[in-house]
């Protein structure tokens, strides 16, 4: 794996002769992030379907590119600095659907927006998505951090994934071998590491056929609360997962750091585990926040919060 930070003009060779002007240099990345910071890809790369996806990160791995997936860029913190080696926006979205016998199977490629596909499916009169209203990010992203909400997650629909494997190919991986926690799985733990990681092409989604009024009226009310709880504007969502026997946001809130801030960057007001850009926050001003509601957390309260958001690309603190 290359391990200077400038790849050169004949690195984007093949990637410009595969993609065409899908490759771009310098490509910034704010705009496809929901928190809207973050600095410029080295070369970037826009995949329309999970075959280019393959292809993209075949390439990547084969001259040796560091390479990163992006979904809905909804889970993460994209350093100012930018991020070197290769960003692949997923944008790979077929959905099939077809009866099992024991209930309707949903095929995603692993761009699609979580959102859209549970509308589409409520619309289908296809229940067990529900819970993923108003998620912003990709079943990709999802099928990784094992997302879920009012109840239900990635979890408890996924029957199994397609997943490209450094090195190996495409395998598919049963809900089993996803080894899911509360946000967490076996390719979650690979954001730890610099190695090249495993992609998610896609996933085959179990679905319950219930009636669409039913599906929507539950789809709203999840809405409603959504919108009560959380606010909205420029996030990554939750900040930090909750600890064991809290909320993450119960214990920013007694701590104090409602209305925080740190430059353009401001725990919300209205639910402390959301770190809003306020219009002109950097990616280091929300890491400053981040870093001081750990501390405080942790100084009155003895715990120490995991970060549920993944902080990706070349972070001064790094160097
Ligand atoms: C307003 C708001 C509300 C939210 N509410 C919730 C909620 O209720 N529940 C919840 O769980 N989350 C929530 N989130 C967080 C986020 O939307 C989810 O975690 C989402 O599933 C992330 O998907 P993504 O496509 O945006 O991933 P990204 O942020 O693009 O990526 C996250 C990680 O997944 C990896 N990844 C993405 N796609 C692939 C792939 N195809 N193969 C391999 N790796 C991949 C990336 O490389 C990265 O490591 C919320 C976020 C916001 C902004």
């Amino acid at each position: 794996m290359k391990t200077d930070t400038q790849t050169d003009l004949r690195d984007s060779e093949p990637f410009a002769t595969a993609f065409g002007d899908r490759f771009k240099r310098k490509q910034t990345l704010a705009k496809y992030t929901s928190a809207r910071v973050g600095g410029a890809a080295e070369m970037f790369v826009t995949v329309e379907t999970a075959a280019e996806l393959q292809m993209a990160v075949e390439l990547a791995h084969q001259h040796n590119i560091p390479f990163f997936v992006l979904g809905g860029g909804s889970n993460i913190l994209i350093a100012d600095e930018g991020v070197s080696g290769l960003i692949i926006l997923n944008k790979a979205k077929n959905v099939t659907f077809r009866n099992s016998g024991v209930g309707v199977v949903c095929s995603a490629e692993s761009g699609v927006n979580l959102s859209a596909l549970t509308r589409k499916c409520i619309s289908k009169g296809l229940g067990g998505l529900e819970w993923a209203i108003g998620i912003p990010g990709t079943v990709g992203g999802a099928v990784v951090g094992n997302s879920g909400a009012h109840g239900g997650d990635m979890a408890g629909n996924l029957l199994s994934a397609m997943i490209w494997v450094p090195g190996e190919g495409v395998r598919m991986f049963s809900n089993r071998e996803m080894q899911y926690g509360y946000r967490d799985s076996i390719l979650k733990h690979e954001q730890q590491q610099d190695s090249p990681r495993r992609v998610v092409l896609s996933a085959e989604l179990q679905l319950k056929p219930e009636a669409v009024e039913i599906l929507t009226a539950r789809a709203e009310g999840f809405t409603a609360h959504r919108k009560q709880t959380q606010p909205a504007g420029a996030s990554m969502g939750s900040m930090f997962k909750n600890p064991a026997h809290y909320y993450a946001g119960y214990l920013l809130e007694a701590a104090g750091m409602k209305g925080f801030a740190v430059g353009d960057a401001q725990i919300s007001e209205k639910h402390a585990n959301f770190f809003m850009n306020n219009g002109n926050a950097s990616a280091e001003d929300i890491r400053a926040l981040l870093a001081e509601a750990w501390n405080v957390v942790r100084e009155q309260f003895g715990i120490e919060m995991e970060t549920e958001v993944e902080l990706v690309g070349n972070w001064r603190f790094d160097e």
